[in-house]
């Protein structure tokens, strides 16, 4: 694939927190519409990594180029930034106090300086993306943790980013909510947007990824097509850990 279609570049990128080094020599790209994978072990990196993207860390050393556009030496302004790369976390971060249409609606007058009529319009299109309609009044604490992570998912897609980053979006949740929210992100995926999705749902990597990267203490070991990663994998800690997750 051409330059020109590189979202985001990866180079040489390292994270000490203290004297523990947590990311050692990070290298990856990522294409306009691919979904990439991030699997691996609890404690290998892989938020760190998504953090080290969106700026929630400052990486140690090393370059991030979003569109060519290097964002650790103030080419992009933090604000741009945050526009251009969307996140859903684990513990979803909705504001409690405010209704799910309000969710969806804040951060578009704030960042992209938008009228509230013209946010609300946008935050109920991508409600409506992800079922959530019917409750665009309701609180958070009147929701499921489900539909908490589909709210989450329409607020960062209320701002139309780029690339929207998922941190183990659906660990937090009931196994009987997994579902409704990985079906959000395969139509999302389908739909063409870029994703960077860390997961232990082995099925989505498989799946609805174009590429899987394998993270294990700090290193990208592999990053390859899902075939290749759940069927022929190179490496032997690769497939321990893939044995453990299937
Ligand atoms: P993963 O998401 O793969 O489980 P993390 O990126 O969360 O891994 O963590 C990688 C390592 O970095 C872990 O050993 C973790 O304890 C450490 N770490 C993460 N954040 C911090 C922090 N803010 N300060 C110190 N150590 C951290
Ligand atoms: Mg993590």
């Amino acid at each position: 694939m051409s330059d020109k279609q590189k979202v985001i570049e990866i180079k040489n990128i390292r994270k000490d927190f203290g004297n523990r080094t947590v990311l050692k020599d990070i290298n990856f790209n990522v294409h306009e519409g691919e979904v990439v994978s991030i699997i691996g072990s609890s404690g290998s990196g892989k938020s760190t990594l998504l953090r080290c993207i969106n700026l929630l860390e400052t990486p140690t050393s090393g370059q991030i180029l979003i569109h060519g556009k290097d964002v650790l030496n103030g080419d992009v302004p933090l604000v741009e930034l945050r526009e251009k790369v969307g996140m859903v976390f684990q513990q979803f971060n909705l504001f409690n106090n405010l209704s799910v249409l309000d969710n969806c609606v804040i951060g578009q007058m704030k960042v992209l300086k938008r009228t509230r009529q013209e946010a609300e319009k946008v935050a109920k299109k991508f409600l409506g993306k992800v079922g959530m309609s019917r409750f665009i009044n309701a609180k958070p604490n009147q929701i499921s943790g489900g539909q908490k992570q589909r709210v989450a998912i329409a607020r960062a897609l209320s701002m139309e980013p780029e690339v929207l980053l998922f941190d183990e979006p659906t660990s937090a949740l009931d196994p009987e909510m997994v579902g409704e929210v990985l079906k959000v992100m395969k139509d999302l995926a389908k739909s063409g947007l870029t994703m960077i999705v860390v997961t232990h749902e082995m099925d989505f990597a498989h799946d609805v990824s174009s590429r899987v990267v394998f993270m294990d203490q700090g290193i990208i070991l592999e990053d390859d097509k899902p075939e290749i990663i759940f069927e022929k994998p190179k490496h032997n800690r690769t497939k321990e850990f893939l044995f453990r997750m299937l």
